[in-house]
């Protein structure tokens, strides 16, 4: 039986933070809930009902902010996955992301009971200031009640997300989120990214008017290396790029981005690999809802991958992991090897972007910061 990974998009959230460009919006009533929820249990079915029963190992709930509705819209969700799919007991990887201040005790019980083991809590600064200034609902305080509220509920793997680069952070203040955060026992994982202008969003106003005062390029990857040294101190090993883990708590979703093992999407804007074939869903609510309604299949893209296309994904979404890539997987799965088809590699390795060890090649330091000029060589 075949195995994907699931990922199901909640697009609501008490309120749209400042940097945010995801499709997700604050406002939404109840009845706007339900109708959603049932359209993604109409997108599961319709699926299972045309590609058969599949085996899944990871259910990943992405949002917006899952933790914002119901608890019983997700369980709602959970109980048609567990009807259309083979969930192999003591084997799933069943992820939330939830966000300080939208969980009770009763919620994440709730969420144990119906078989998620997995929080991913958006976190993204220690500072209050610094929280208020991204327009995010929480305080620290927040955060580290509800690592209580999960630690009671028995919640063992929690994740946490972090951000450098924000508008008027210093390198102390980055220094201070990593001691903070690390020395929290129940945060087994960690999730770091650097602060993006999105269009559209208001801080991309801000910038635009110079309200915005962004740490400059130098400091920005003073931050990322503080970050990388940071949490390697404190046992927390880097992986991919923007993921640490203490070991044995990587997240094994998110692996199979990297893998190119297949995953199928359910909601608005959700995206999938599956038969070679790359798709997006709809962004918008009532074109989501209605195109499930009528049995159709909610998709805005889709793309099947030739040979180029997938030897080039292989290359730059396996180089974001620290272990690289290995030319015999290559082989393996092509039948030519990666140093002849990407004859870039010779300067890259030359530059001091990437190093080889017999068949592996992996991002150095210095490719780690310019890794979208290393990965541009294999789009
Ligand atoms: S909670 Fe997350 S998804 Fe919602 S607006 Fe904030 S960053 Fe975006």
């Amino acid at each position: 039986m075949e195995n994907v990974g699931i990922y199901v998009h909640v697009p609501f959230c008490q309120q749209k933070c400042r940097y945010c460009d995801f499709p997700s919006w604050a406002g939404l009533s109840e009845a706007d809930a339900r109708r959603y929820f049932e359209a993604v249990c109409l997108e599961i079915r319709a699926f299972a009902a045309e590609q058969g029963r599949l085996s899944a190992r990871t259910v990943y709930f992405g949002g917006g902010t899952p933790s914002y509705v119901a608890a019983d819209h997700i369980g709602q969700v959970m109980d048609c996955i567990q009807e259309c799919f083979e969930l192999p007991e003591g084997a799933v990887e069943a992820t939330i992301e939830a966000n300080p201040g939208t969980l009770t005790g009763e919620k994440c019980r709730a969420y144990r009971s119906m078989g998620l083991n997995r929080v991913s809590l958006g976190l993204q600064t220690t500072s209050d200031e610094g929280l208020k200034a991204l327009g995010r609902i929480h305080t620290y305080a927040d955060f580290e009640s509800s690592l209580e509220l999960l630690g009671s509920a028995g919640f063992e793997n929690i994740s946490a997300d972090l951000m450098f680069g924000l508008p008027g952070q210093t390198l102390e203040d980055v220094r201070r989120d990593l001691a903070r955060l690390t020395a929290l026992e129940p945060v087994k994982h960690i999730s770091c990214y650097s602060l993006k202008i999105e269009e559209g969003t208001a801080f991309d106003t801000l910038y635009r008017q110079g309200k915005l005062a962004l740490p400059d390029e130098a400091l920005e990857r003073q931050m990322q290396h503080a970050v990388i040294d940071g949490l390697a101190e404190k046992g927390f090993e880097q992986y991919e790029i923007s993921n640490f883990a203490r070991k044995g708590w990587e997240s094994r979703h998110n692996s199979l981005y990297w893998v190119m093992k297949p995953y199928v999407g359910f909601g608005l804007g959700a995206a999938s690999y599956y038969k070679e074939e790359r798709r997006t869903n709809v962004m918008a609510m009532g074109d989501y809802c209605t195109l499930a309604e009528q049995g159709k299949a909610p998709v805005l893209e889709a793309h099947t991958l030739d040979v180029q296309e997938k030897k080039g994904d292989f290359m730059f979404l396996g180089l974001r992991r620290m272990c690289g890539v290995n030319d015999a997987d290559y082989r393996r799965q092509f039948g030519s090897s990666f140093f002849e088809d990407f004859e870039e590699i010779g300067n890259l390795v030359a530059a001091g972007l990437l190093t080889r060890e017999g068949p592996v090649i992996r991002l150095t330091t210095k490719g780690q910061d310019l890794a979208n000029q290393v990965f541009v060589a294999f789009v």
